[in-house]
């Protein structure tokens, strides 16, 4: 029903936009090719927030090409411009591009070192040997800088269940033929968690030649360990395919800090380290504090932020982790996560992915922190962004991605920081309850496209790109509590 539903609704949105095109457009085969591979990989209906507003089906088709511009690093133009097209027709991978903006995917993983793969249907263009040899070598790359290990078996049911199968092969994503779609996989968990399909109608090879098969299963075991698509091109977790020299091939640096950062380093303790630190802090002093409620009605937050699409709300020493509704949340001291630092006002993330950085505020001072790392040079003080030096400290700050700006709240007051041209904006600061209605902020962050307020005990929800406000709720609603 849902299935059959979605296919009328993509129909309808086909022939709506065939209609509103001009006589220039590409001809009605690219629009829905384009509208076939939109909502294949840059679709995230079904998992949008609660509270979000529906918007019309145009408007989708238009704000999905543009994230789709966006992913690929191309121009965001909103239109079926040849760079799209091109990046469209290219072979590429099944699993969609905006699976962890899921509001309730978070990043899963395997809660064990040991994992077990069997193949249960092999490829006429290569030996078993040969399959076999090409997926062993496709997981070393994760068990060399992990500590994880791999062990096929030749019967019963495997964590990662291996096949390669054309069209209709029972989990409601078929193939398509040669080209295209070359192979999917499951993220780790029940069921078909971790399995790993190959498209059987490609030519799979062990050269430069069809499709190589050693650099795809490496891609596809990616997503089965838990990694989601990359916008770093040289990444091995870039959606789309590209041969490059297998010979003496390890791991991108993104892929191995992504793979670490879910499993640990190999050779160190098993549980994976919030903070990958060789010289972990000696352990927290021994003064005894309460740890802050978070189910209290009365919380208080005094900063969050989102790293990596993961929700970090701040209170006193501690910190909690969100990363999605089933994962549960997560209390550790602040220190655990970057050592040194013990209680913060304010913080924000930009840039992308794992390239990002992490600006901290406390008191009159600011640290900026990469892959977990304060910065040499750091701590500096407010002036340097061009804050007044009469102010004592950042209530809160929370970056924009849409127009890459950064907004720093201070009393009743906020600025506007431009991160591309490192200076404040012009015309600041400004009164916060003339444009947001509350005269006080005491955490900000952006989560999913929305703006995120806290001012006491309650936060107020806006839609900053169509300036609408959705609505305000209790900041213990987002910690999980019956
Ligand atoms: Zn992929
Ligand atoms: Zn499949």
């Amino acid at each position: 029903m849902v299935i059959l539903s979605l296919k009328l609704s993509l129909l309808m949105l086909v022939m709506a936009f065939c209609r509103a095109v001009p006589t220039e457009s590409p001809p009605e085969e690219k629009i829905a090719k384009a509208q076939e591979y939109l909502s294949s990989f840059y679709s995230d209906v079904g998992v949008r927030a609660p509270g979000s507003v529906s918007r019309s089906t145009l408007d989708s088709f238009e704000e999905s090409l543009k994230k789709m511009q966006e992913f690929f690093g191309i121009k965001v133009t909103g239109q079926l411009d040849s760079a799209t097209l091109d990046i469209m027709s290219q072979r590429r991978c099944g699993v969609s591009d905006v699976a962890r903006y899921g509001y309730f995917d978070g990043q899963p993983k395997w809660d064990k070192k040991d994992i077990t793969y069997r193949v249960t249907d092999y490829t006429a263009h290569m030996t078993q040997e040969e399959v076999d040899g090409a997926l062993a070598k496709a997981l070393k790359l994760y068990s060399d800088v992990t500590p994880l290990q791999f062990r096929q078996i030749r019967s019963g049911t495997a964590d990662i269940m291996v096949l390669f199968q054309a069209k209709s092969h029972g989990d409601f994503f078929p193939f398509d033929g040669p080209n295209g779609t070359l192979a999917h996989a499951f993220s780790p968990g029940e069921a078909h968690g971790g399995d790993t399909h190959f498209d059987a109608d490609e030519t799979w090879t062990l050269t430069s030649a069809g499709a190589n098969l050693f650099l795809v299963a490496a891609h596809e075991f990616g997503h089965a360990l838990g990694l989601a698509h990359s916008q770093d091109q040289s990444a091995l977790m870039f959606p789309t395919y590209q041969y490059v020299n297998t010979e003496g091939y390890t791991l991108p640096d993104d892929d191995r800090q992504g793979i670490q950062l879910l499993y640990g380093i190999k050779g160190t303790s098993p549980e994976p380290p919030v903070n990958p630190n060789p010289n972990p802090e000696p352990s927290p002093s021994p003064t005894p504090e309460a740890a802050p409620d978070r189910c209290s009605p009365d919380l208080v937050l005094d900063a969050a932020t989102t790293i990596h699409n993961t929700l970090y709300f701040f209170k006193d020493n501690y910190y909690w982790r969100r990363r999605s509704f089933w994962d549960g949340i997560r209390m550790r001291k602040i220190q655990t996560l970057w050592p040194g630092i013990n209680k913060i006002d304010a913080v924000y993330e930009h840039g992308n992915g794992r390239q990002s950085t992490i600006i901290v505020f406390e008191g009159k001072m600011y640290w900026k922190i990469r892959r977990h790392t304060v910065q040499p040079g750091y701590p500096k003080p407010l002036r340097n962004l061009g804050l007044p030096s009469s102010i004592g400290k950042v209530d809160a700050a929370v970056h924009l991605s849409f127009s890459s700006k950064t907004l720093f709240f201070v009393n009743d007051r906020y600025w506007s920081y431009n991160e591309r041209r490192n200076r404040m904006d012009r015309g600041y600061p400004k009164y916060i309850y003339r444009e947001y209605g509350v005269s006080k902020v005491d955490a900000a962050f952006e989560y999913r496209g929305h703006l995120y307020l806290s001012s006491g005990s309650t936060q107020t929800e806006f839609d900053y790109k169509r300036g609408r406000l959705i609505r305000s709720f209790f900041n213990h609603q987002w910690m999980n509590c019956s």
